[in-house]
Order: C-alpha cells, then sequence, then structure tokens
C-alpha cells in the first residue's frame, strides 16, 4: 500500500481526470432553445454546431449526433456500403469483413465495426507517438490485402502521422475512417485533425477538451454521405406523407438542447487548448528529474493536450502484476509504477486514470486477430517481451503508463501537490 505522509493534506474538491469547463454561453443558447420551445432533435443550435464542426474540422459536412460512438456507428455503415453494397435488411454494411482497427483505445473505436457484423483486427501501437503504428499496418495489408477499411485514433490528444496512415490506406484501396473523438483542435503540419477520415468523428463527451455533457458529429466532405447519416439518425424516415422506410434507420439525432452547450462551448476550445498545454509543461518541467516519459509529441503535430500521461523507464518500474480485475505492487526505493502512482493520486483526493487497456487484451475480444511489428501478438505469454521475441507496444505502455490529472481548473498550487506526490513515489 502507498502510505501518504500527512504534510500533504487531500484537497477538499476532487481534482478530477477532466471534467466539464462551463463559460455561461451554454446557458444562453440552452435558454434560446427553451424559450422558443425547440426542445427536440431540429434547432438552430444543431444547425450552428454543424456548420461550426464542419468549420473547424477543415470538413464540408457535419452531421450532429447523440455521441460521438453513435458517429463512428454511421461512419462504418457508410464505409461499408461503399465497399461492399448495401447490406440485406438482417446484415450489417461489414458482416464478415475484416477491418483493422487501434489497438491501444477506448473500445468505442471499434465496438461500431462489430455493430455492422465486421470483424476488428488490431494493428499494435507505435512507441514514437502512442498511436496506430504505420509500420504494422503496412505489415498488414501484406497479410490481407483484401481488408478495405481501417479505423484509427488520436490518442490523448497527441496525434501520431493520421497522413502517413491515409496514404497507406490509398495505396491499398483501402477507405479511412478517424477516431478524433479526443483529438478536436489538433493539428498534423497545421492540418486538423478530423480532416484526414474519409469519414470521421468527433466527441463531446462529459470529459472531452469541450463537452455538450453528450453529443459527437460525423464528418465527411461528400454532401450524399452526410445527407444519409442525417437520415439514418431520424430513424431512416423518407420524404413521403406517411411513415415510409426504405432502410433500418437509428435515434442518434442531437438534441438541440445539448447543441446550445456545445454551440456555446465552441468559443473556448482555444482556450482549453491553451491551458491543458500549460498543465502538460508544467508536469514536464516537474517530473524533469524522474526516470519518465511524458506522452510522446509527434513531429509536425500540434496536440490539444487533453489528457498529460507518464511512462516509467523499465529499469525504474517497481515488480507490478496485472489480473483480470486487480493489481499488485511491490514498493522499491528509486522505483515506483503506475498501480504505486495512481493510488498516491487517489490518496490526496485526485484522479488519475490507467492507459487504455489494449483492445487485444480485452476479454471481448480476446479471440480476435492483433498484428504486431513481428506477427502476431497472439503469441505473447504474459509479458509483453515472450520467449519468441514478439513485441506487444500496446501491452507494454499499458503496464508502464498511466494519465495524470488533466483538468483544467487545476490550479498550480493543485498541479504542484500532484507533482510532489509523484516523486515521492519513486523515492
Ligand atoms: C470518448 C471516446 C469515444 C466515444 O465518444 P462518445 O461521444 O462518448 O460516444 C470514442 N473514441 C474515443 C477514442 C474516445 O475517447
Amino acid at each position: 500500500m502507498f502510505k501518504r505522509r500527512d504534510d500533504l493534506k487531500p484537497f477538499e474538491s476532487k481534482v478530477w481526470l477532466s471534467s466539464p469547463t462551463m463559460h455561461g454561453e451554454e446557458l444562453k443558447y440552452m435558454a434560446e432553445a427553451y424559450e422558443s420551445n425547440w426542445m427536440s432533435t431540429v434547432g438552430v443550435n444543431i444547425d450552428m454546431v454543424e456548420k461550426i464542426a464542419a468549420e473547424k474540422s477543415g470538413m464540408k459536412y457535419a452531421v450532429g449526433l447523440s455521441c460521438c460512438t453513435a458517429a463512428l456507428h454511421l461512419c462504418c455503415r457508410l464505409a461499408g456500403e461503399r465497399l461492399y453494397g448495401k447490406p440485406a435488411v438482417s446484415h450489417g454494411a461489414l458482416e464478415g469483413r475484416r477491418v483493422f482497427c487501434s489497438d491501444m483505445t477506448f473500445d468505442a473505436t471499434l465496438n461500431p465495426v462489430v455493430y455492422e457484423g465486421g470483424i476488428p483486427v488490431f494493428i499494435d501501437t507505435e512507441m514514437d507517438s502512442w498511436n496506430m503504428d504505420p509500420v504494422t499496418l503496412e505489415k498488414a495489408f501484406q497479410f490481407y490485402p483484401d481488408v478495405k477499411l481501417v479505423i484509427a485514433a488520436e490518442l490523448y490528444g497527441f496525434p501520431g502521422r493520421m497522413d502517413k496512415i491515409k496514404r497507406i490506406c490509398e495505396k491499398h484501396g483501402a477507405l479511412l475512417i478517424e477516431d478524433a473523438a479526443e483529438a478536436m483542435g489538433a493539428a498534423i503540419d497545421g492540418r486538423q485533425c478530423g480532416s484526414f477520415g474519409d469519414y470521421s468523428a468527433v466527441s463531446y463527451n462529459g470529459n472531452k477538451i469541450i463537452t455538450g455533457s453528450s453529443g459527437g458529429c460525423l464528418l465527411t466532405n461528400s454532401i450524399e454521405d452526410a445527407n444519409r447519416a442525417r437520415k439514418w439518425s431520424t430513424q431512416s424516415r423518407e420524404n413521403a406523407p406517411w411513415y415510409l422506410h426504405e432502410e433500418v434507420g437509428y435515434n442518434y439525432r442531437m438534441s438541440n438542447v445539448i447543441a446550445g452547450v456545445i454551440r456555446g462551448q465552441y468559443g473556448y476550445l482555444e482556450e482549453h487548448i491553451r491551458q491543458k498545454r500549460e498543465i502538460y509543461e508544467r508536469y514536464r518541467e516537474g517530473l524533469k528529474d524522474l526516470p519518465i516519459r511524458m506522452n510522446p509529441i509527434t513531429t509536425g503535430t500540434e496536440p490539444n493536450y487533453w489528457l498529460s500521461a507518464l511512462m516509467i523507464d523499465e529499469a525504474a518500474m517497481c515488480r507490478q502484476v496485472r489480473g483480470e480485475k486487480r493489481a499488485l505492487y511491490r514498493s522499491e526505493g528509486g522505483k515506483s509504477c503506475p498501480t504505486e502512482i495512481l493510488e498516491a493520486i487517489g490518496s490526496i483526493n485526485a484522479e488519475g486514470r490507467p492507459i487504455w487497456r489494449p483492445m487485444h487484451m480485452q476479454p471481448m475480444y480476446r479471440m480476435h486477430e492483433a498484428i504486431g511489428r513481428k506477427g502476431s501478438l497472439r503469441c505473447r505469454t504474459n509479458a509483453y517481451i515472450n520467449e519468441i521475441g514478439c513485441v506487444d507496444v500496446g501491452a507494454d505502455i499499458f503496464d508502464r503508463g498511466l494519465c495524470l490529472p488533466s483538468d483544467n481548473k487545476m490550479t498550480v498550487e493543485e498541479q504542484d501537490v500532484v507533482i510532489e506526490i509523484v516523486k515521492r513515489c519513486f523515492e
């Protein structure tokens, strides 16, 4: 157990990983929805959010939806129908098709593949960027030249070279779905994240860089696809004097009240990015003498700094064993491990989180294929480097990394205490 020393008192109000930061305009637009009685999935706020989301991302069209997961689902269906044609009513658009997916990400990135009957194949992570490894992706296309769809996420708002991923997709005649849920406002060579996919999605979930409490947008340059997604999201009603349905639909449309919150938040995206950047830089400076590195910034990219994360050097890891639901570790002088640091952060009433547990390590995806630079990640036993030399980068980052409290309302003094408690873990 980590022992907190008494001179560091727990914060009176919790310091969160990343919580909503409101400014006032949100309430104004919500009130407008209320006063005009557009308390449904139609209204000016939705129109405005779609306009702003498209402008900011550099895509031509945005479709306002209930969440980013719904957006990714419609991305999958659009891509599937474009690639393989329209499925029978009882099948999904990706039925029986392999799809290359980011491995170290939130499961919402690729669950929608399964909604459409597809089979996720996981692509290992690149150590230098913590994002999908382009080298492994290229290799995966050698194994499976028939694959026609890739879903890649930008981790924690620190993009890798999504442009490179896109070029690899083009070379192999595959479409790209970009999950920019965590990366709104981040850029690669000056080009906004969310604009690299044939279809992309952003999120306004409560802990993202800006929020509507929930919500998401699908982004595309095709007006036909935007209109189809919009129609599907409102139960696929055809233009007829009665309820006429030619296709399966969903109830995925964004609420005009929530759109009011998002509309109010958009003007603060840059401010939030600035604050998150300062947080990241203070951690980097404050922790620079420890045997750790911060989550990497890839050359040519501008992160939105959504979550600050760190990874402990291999030589400075104390022993840690993670089972399915529990973790054990042994404290050692000069060393630490994520479990100890997360406990320490929790002891002062702050919130840290483990790195996304890679998808190939999830019970529900355990039988799926997962590809790394040296071949299948399935050749791993428990360690991330096993006896026949498979290197599983995602498992390694999960093992040695963690997310630090990154709330933009955290004060400098509070962050100093977090930095101090992390340092003590290595004493
Ligand atoms: C948050 C998140 C999602 C899901 O967003 P929702 O709006 O909550 O559905 C998808 N992918 C990634 C990488 C995320 O972080």
